[in-house]
């Protein structure tokens, strides 16, 4: 593995877990020093011990993405403790599902703080120590598929993604002339806790999922993790875009192999 991110410091959060502990571990193999947040102090300092980190080091860091004041203390340790922040990934979601006509207004508000909200929280206070810092940046908010298309019993978990798939190009075009990038890394299918309690559901199946996706089986949170880094390793002239690490997924007319 090559060493392209050493003196850089990059935070994950909800990076104790599935894809953002994947990222966490991709950033610090390429040399850069790792802030790893987690809701559980405990959860964030023991994944950020098993990291093997290459030139730069790793910190577990106590965060919870729904409070802007723990928000901005993370970004606070991170400098603490390596002086800057060059790239920030917006991880933390989650997804409660249910009937729209049913839907508790509690989990609404539940879903739409972590996975929207909390995106907005960590990409201001990370794009204030950029432009502070002067030298630009990278932010990536971790989107979905369902950030774009209609699935039932998904309301606020897509609501919440199309929200952040717009925060995206609104925060690259208004950050463009600090050289902050701001993009969108939407996966497919990938095997994590979040989708094996999903899989228990009735209607979603493992079948389901190579049948849909063209490249015939599900993602790992590693083939999201390489997306990542090319994002923020940089030498690239894209921002605002929504990149959809998803087997093709999307790409895909349902159908119209017969199927
Ligand atoms: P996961 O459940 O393993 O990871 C989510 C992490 O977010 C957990 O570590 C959890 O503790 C953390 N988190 C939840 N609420 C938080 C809060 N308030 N503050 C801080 N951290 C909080 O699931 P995952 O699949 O790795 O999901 C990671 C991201 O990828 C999510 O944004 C999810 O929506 C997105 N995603 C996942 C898939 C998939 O198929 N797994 C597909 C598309 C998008």
């Amino acid at each position: 593995m090559s060493e392209e991110l050493s003196d850089r410091t990059a935070i994950i959060t909800g990076a104790s877990s599935g894809i953002g502990n994947a990222i966490a571990a991709e950033l610090a193999a390429d040399g850069a020093n790792v802030a790893i947040t987690s809701r559980a102090k405990a959860r964030a300092q023991e994944a950020a011990a098993d990291l093997e980190t290459t030139s730069g080091r790793a910190i577990g860091v106590q965060a919870d993405v729904t409070d802007p004041d723990s928000v901005t203390g993370m970004v606070e340790a991170t400098i603490a403790e390596f002086g800057r922040l060059d790239i920030m990934v917006n991880n933390a979601g989650i997804n409660i599902r249910g009937p729209a006509e049913e839907f508790d207004p509690g989990d609404w508000q539940e879903v739409i703080d972590v996975n929207l909200s909390g995106v907005f929280y960590g990409s201001k206070a990370a794009g204030r120590q950029m432009i502070v810092q002067g030298d630009g940046g990278h932010i990536v908010n971790v989107s979905s598929i369902m950030g774009e298309v209609g699935l039932h019993e998904r309301a606020a978990y897509s609501a919440s993604k199309g929200g952040v798939n717009n925060l995206t190009r609104t925060l690259a075009v208004e950050w463009a002339e600090h050289d902050i990038h701001v993009n969108a890394i939407a996966p497919g299918y990938i095997r994590t806790e979040m989708t094996e309690d999903a899989l228990s559901d009735v209607g979603f199946t493992d079948e389901n999922v190579r049948n849909r996706t063209p490249l015939g089986r599900w993602g790992t949170p590693r083939e999201v993790a390489t997306s990542v880094r090319f994002l923020v390793r940089g030498g690239h002239f894209v921002t605002g875009e929504i990149l959809h690490a998803d087997g093709g997924w999307l790409a895909f007319a349902w159908g119209s192999r017969g199927g």
